[in-house]
């Protein structure tokens, strides 16, 4: 484990064991600004010798004036004090505050309007600060050297400093409960509240430290025990998002508080805080509504609390609204009182449960809702009111999940109600706000005529919504470091529930795609320990990625099926939800109570086998060689490097499964062996012609089995695909590539073993063998590799086109049949295909002569869509049937299609388009990017509209956030020259403080190498045998 893990595990479970046994951390008594920023170097704004050696004095000035974000109109005074030599600190902080960031609530901004007058006022301060700063530098033995002035300096007002100097909150508070008063006025586009915070002392402090952002606190009263309550000052610090009240005397542990403050703030205009979003209903009004999305750090943006997951309370929730308008929060409404203004006011009941500050949540707008009892939980399922016939199959889907869940865990949803909202406006996926779950519009609403393949989409992310009702919001990781409690787990429980649940959904061959992308990416240097460290906003932000989810999801399958009986995992998971019932646990909580309950023969330890796999990054590369009847298995770190010069000596406690061609299909014939150690023998009966590990691919490592191996199983499956299970064969290809891609074996080989493709019918090895020989093609087509990109086209079609050929155009029921024929008609018609793009068109022609009323199977859209975008005639209209279709699972499979276009002026277009929000929300730009970067027409154009319009996009989606990953990814995956290696390194380190330390961009870089190295190293071959 590494050094900040162990400390912050230690600190992370400090809440819930707070009052029992007062275990702290020893607060710092002096706070040293320099000693703590050096710790978080990711924080620009704090530079340790200036601010430790500062006189405090001066310090304030400097501060208030320089070191914050100044907007343009701003810009003159900087260049003023430039002129005046002042140093001012780096201006553009990562987080864009627009006043001192070191201040008291509510300071008088000295220079935000540009007028004469101003700019006078303004260029006399700062010829005073100036003033002030020379008369301290030259004082007697006070100087601004690292010696520093210790010294005060009586002739100046002494501020009071801020308190704290940590990202993470102070523990010697704790908060009981929120009451929270809310005015949002959707017509101004802002709010008032007023937060009434109940605390408790649990040890000696002077001083109360919480999070608010943004906020402009105009009032604040404290109370202390049965005393009166009294004004206090309020200090802020920007930069962390933090503010603060000194106490003269100190606080004594066992007394309770209650922090009154009253603020306001405008609604965001980003997709997190409370924000406002608008859409245009079916009469061509624009509707506006307010909501909130708070995860993981923005709950402070809509009120001050400790926005930490450990710092649990109760909440509740008035909000005053338009009669006209309805709200809607965690808990049932309690009442609704009329005011004297003219509003009402909605008062919801108390929440019953302690909840994180991440999972509250309101809305005020207009939607409907549907809805039906699931064991005494009224679920309701709310669109906008127009949209109210895309429910149903929600509201059945999310019933039918409910019951499975509350039985599964055998801890009953512990709410009255459980809310499921469509936003119109919505950037995530959805948001598991405890008893309101937030969604796009995409992921919950399903046309009477949607196909199983939207279902699946639907219901998936329903099914991992609820399960963070148990699974993050029942029991909640500590901090973000072990973000993979909640994502990795809900991840897993939608793929297994709804295999049990929905099987019609055949969700199993998506939760093996998702598992090769999750190898994919963790085989890269730049990934990260399922548990990492967390220092920053930006590295909260990034936890928010494959690794959380799926590899959490890899990892919890690959354990689930290395326990003997198949109740063992369910009995740890209800014993752990049961144990820390409302509290807050770290990764070893789990693995200690899947041990207690692990009684197989084996004696897994649980806990012992799954730290190596959360606790360092990666995962194993299993090599097998066979001598008779013994067979040895190596590992070592699958690990991509573009030098072959890092090694690790990382191990894994592997529970490596294997069959042979004695018994290769049924679960019976998997045999089990742990290997813990760098290498293992065991034994199999000589007859064995050959064996494949890991079986049906439930483990997550890979693969090599030798020349000889290879060979064996190569041949086995050119004689009978069915001697493997489809999810062995998808593994086969998948390890193959990958091995390739690591230099292990050559591209020879891969074609080799996809000679046997053209005998496959089955989705999985299908769409994995597409999917990988697509990767390849585009690199070529970007690299203008003509003849190979040529070859490759042949080589696909020649091996794919007969299953090519058999599929059907018509309605097909098979969600398993849907994603193999998408698959291989997206293929087909994406590289000219004659006969795809033909049917394609004919496809389109009749449904725009109907009016959009004749239909296009769900599973075809995508395909149809894509052709029709690229004809000159066709894109307009197109563009015009996205202008008016209602139902958006079919109108974002336009906007791929229109951002698919080859035509350079309309990809800048849409670029533009996505951008400004408009006709196409901001919320799909991620999603017009990635499709315009697949294409050769518009990648370049991408990258180049990256480059300029950067700080636009940083300031719709955070620094680290998943869509910022995704538009780094989309954008630079496909480079595989120096030249764009030097351009994209450069572009990102110009970027300092506003990006460049991502993880997203080493991950860039890190690609960019590895595919240079493997066009170069391949090349030859595929000129060879394509
Ligand atoms: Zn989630």
């Amino acid at each position: 484990m590494d050094p900040f893990d162990s400390n912050s595990t230690e600190r992370a479970n400090l809440p819930r064991n707070m009052i029992e046994n007062s275990m702290f951390e020893e607060e710092p008594d002096v706070v040293d600004l320099a000693k703590d920023s050096a710790a978080f170097p990711t924080f620009p704004a704090l530079d340790p010798d200036e601010v430790a050696y500062e006189p405090r004095s001066s310090r304030l000035l400097v501060r208030g004036l320089g070191e914050n974000d100044m907007d343009e109109d701003e810009e003159d005074c900087e260049s003023s004090a430039r002129l005046l030599g002042m140093s001012f600190m780096n201006r553009s902080s990562a987080h864009r505050s627009n006043s001192s960031p070191y201040t008291r609530q509510a300071p008088p901004r000295s220079c935000s309007r540009p007028s004469a007058r101003t700019m006078v006022v303004c260029v006399l301060f700062l010829v005073i600060v100036a003033s002030m700063t020379m008369v301290l530098y030259f004082l007697p033995g006070c100087t601004f050297t690292k010696t520093g002035c210790r010294k005060e300096n009586k002739t100046t007002p002494i501020e009071p400093p801020f308190p704290w100097s940590q990202f993470r909150l102070p523990h010697s508070i704790r908060p009981l409960s929120y009451d929270l008063t809310l005015n949002p006025d959707l017509d101004n586009m802002n709010f008032t509240g007023s937060t009434v915070i109940k605390m408790v002392v649990l040890h000696n402090t002077k001083r109360i430290v919480l999070h608010s952002a943004n906020l402009n606190i105009s009032k604040a009263t404290f109370k202390l025990d049965d005393g009166e309550a009294s004004d206090v000052t309020v200090l802020e610090y920007k930069p962390r998002q933090q503010i603060a009240l000194n106490f003269s005397e100190e606080l004594k542990a066992g007394q309770y508080c209650v922090l009154t403050l009253d603020y306001s703030a405008n609604l965001s205009h980003t997709y997190d805080g409370f924000y406002n979003s608008s859409y245009t209903d079916k009469d061509g009004n624009k509707r506006v509504l307010a909501a909130t999305q708070f995860e993981p750090l923005s709950a402070r943006k809509a009120f001050p609390c400790f926005d930490e997951p450990a710092f649990k309370a109760t909440f509740l929730i008035k909000i005053n609204r338009k009669p006209d308008y309805m709200t809607l929060s965690n808990m049932p409404k309690a009442k609704t009182t009329p005011l004297n203004n003219g509003l009402v006011q909605d008062e919801f009941e108390m929440t019953s449960v302690n909840m994180s500050t991440y999972l509250v949540a309101f809305i005020v707008g207009n939607f409907t809702p549907v809805s039906k009892n699931v064991s005494e939980i009224l679920v309701s399922v709310y669109s906008v009111p127009e949209k109210k016939e895309h429910t149903d199959y929600a509201l059945d889907a999310a019933s039918k999940l409910l019951d499975f869940y509350n039985d599964f865990f055998e801890i009953n949803f512990p709410l009255k109600k459980l809310d499921l909202i469509a936003i119109p406006d919505f950037l995530a996926g959805a948001m598991e706000n405890w008893g309101l779950i937030t969604f796009r519009e995409t992921s919950l609403l399903v046309g009477k005529q949607s196909s199983p393949l939207e279902k699946q989409v639907v219901a998936s992310v329903i099914a991992h919504e609820l399960a963070h009702q148990w699974f993050g919001n029942l029991v909640t990781m500590s901090w973000w470091n072990d973000l993979w409690l909640n994502e990795g787990f809900a991840t897993y429980m939608q793929y297994m529930s709804l295999q049990t649940v929905l099987p019609q959904l055949d969700i199993g061959n998506l939760f093996l795609a998702v598992r090769f992308r999750a190898l994919d990416k963790d085989a890269l240097n730049s990934s990260h320990a399922v548990s990492t460290a967390v220092n920053s906003p930006e590295q909260v932000e990034e936890m928010f990625d494959s690794v959380s989810y799926e590899k959490g999801a890899s990892i919890l399958l690959m354990l689930n099926a290395s326990l003997s009986g198949d109740q063992q995992f369910r009995k740890g998971i209800i014993q752990y939800l049961k144990q820390f019932s409302g509290l807050n646990t770290d990764t070893n909580d789990l693995w200690n109570s899947l041990t207690q309950i692990e009684v197989s023969t084996q004696h897994q330890n649980v806990s012992e086998m799954m730290s190596s796999w959360t606790s360092q990054k990666g995962f194993p590369l299993v090599t097998v060689s066979r001598k008779g009847d013994q067979v040895t298995l190596t590992q070592e770190h699958f690990l991509l490097t573009s030098d072959n010069a890092t090694h690790t000596s990382s191990l894994w406690n592997i529970p490596v499964t294997y069959v042979s061609d004695n018994c290769s299909l049924a679960p019976e014939c998997r045999q089990l062996f742990t290997l813990k150690t760098k290498s293992g023998t065991f034994k199999v009966p000589e007859s064995v012609k050959w064996l494949k590990l890991n079986y049906r691919n439930t483990g997550f490592y890979i693969v090599h089995y030798g020349d000889d191996g290879w060979a064996a199983l190569r041949d086995a499956l050119a004689n009978d695909v069915s001697v493997l299970t489809h999810e062995d064969r998808a593994s086969l290809i998948h390890n193959i590539f990958a091995l390739s891609r690591l230099g292990r074996v050559s591209f020879r080989h891969v074609l080799n073993l996809l000679n046997y493709i053209s005998n496959e019918t089955e989705t999985s090895p299908v769409t994995e063998a597409l999917l990988q020989l697509n990767k390849i093609y585009q690199l070529l087509d970007k690299r203008q590799e003509y003849s190979l990109v040529a070859r490759m086209k042949t080589y696909i079609l020649h091996h794919f086109g007969s299953l090519m050929d058999k599929q059907t155009w018509e309605e097909q029921e098979s969600v398993s049949k849907q994603e193999l024929r998408s698959a291989l008609l997206e293929t087909a018609c994406g590289l000219d295909d004659e006969n795809c793009t033909q049917q394609a068109k004919a496809l389109f022609k009749q449904y725009v002569d109907s009016n959009a009323t004749s239909r296009i199977p769900g599973d075809l859209q995508q395909v149809v869509f894509n052709v029709a975008a690229q004809s000159a005639e066709d894109w307009p209209t197109l563009l015009n049937l996205y202008g008016h279709a209602t139902y958006d699972a079919e109108k974002r499979k336009m906007l791929r299609g229109l951002a698919s276009t080859q035509d350079a002026r309309k990809i800048v277009w849409i670029l533009k388009a996505g951008l400004k929000g408009n006709l196409i929300q901001t919320q799909e730009l991620p999603l017009v990017i990635s499709t315009v970067c697949k294409g050769f027409a518009g990648y370049l154009f991408a990258w180049d509209f990256i480059q300029e319009n950067w700080d636009r996009l940083i300031e719709k989606f955070p620094v680290g956030s998943f869509a910022i990953q995704t538009i780094i990814n989309s954008a630079t995956s496909q480079f595989s020259t120096q030249a764009h290696l030097d351009q994209v390194q450069g572009f990102f380190s110009s970027l300092k403080e506003r990006g460049s330390q991502m993880r997203s961009v080493q991950e860039a870089l890190e690609t960019i190498r590895l595919n240079k190295r493997w066009m170069e190293k391949n090349l030859r071959t595929l000129q060879k045998w394509l």
